[in-house]
């Protein structure tokens, strides 16, 4: 049988959720402190071990999913040389400060989660490139087909 507590909250869904946002900015010092002693049993250990197979697969494909959203917003092809598979595209700093970029966000490699935390705003610095033209933009500053072996 569910509890009284489960039952109200499943009837006042938006109402429990404010109350536990307020409980958790209460007792944020307690929370950390409960969950760094969880983290520590063997219970949670051997739980992260078995869900983390599990869920991978989700996460992948909603992780896929939301970047063919941004690549379709950002125009669904290679901004140098026209590519479109998707396969072969990725974010790219038009002004090459995407270390910045990643450091003052504490972004690691999720630049489209990033995207999406800012409601897939168009961002005047980001454009989409192929891995090709990312690359040897990245390292030698100009694009593949520009290239001129004798000048390296
Ligand atoms: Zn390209």
């Amino acid at each position: 049988m569910e509890s009284r507590a489960t039952t109200w909250r499943s009837k006042n869904p938006e109402r429990a959720r404010e109350q536990s946002r307020l409980y958790r900015l209460k007792n944020k010092e307690r929370i950390k402190e409960y969950n760094a002693q969880m983290y520590k049993t063997i219970e949670f250990k051997q739980r992260r071990k078995q869900y983390r197979g599990k869920y991978a697969p989700i996460v992948k494909l909603k992780r896929w999913n939301n970047k063919l959203k941004i690549i379709e917003i950002y125009g669904s092809k290679c901004a140098h040389c026209g590519d479109n598979n998707p396969y072969h595209l990725t974010i790219d700093h038009i002004n090459n400060d995407g270390a910045k970029h990643r450091k003052e966000n504490k972004l690691s490699a999720f630049i489209y989660k990033w995207i999406k935390q800012n409601n897939y705003v168009k961002d005047t610095n980001l454009q989409l490139l192929c891995w090709n033209c990312n690359m040897s933009k990245g390292v030698y500053g100009f694009f593949p087909d520009v290239l001129i072996p004798e000048t390296i």
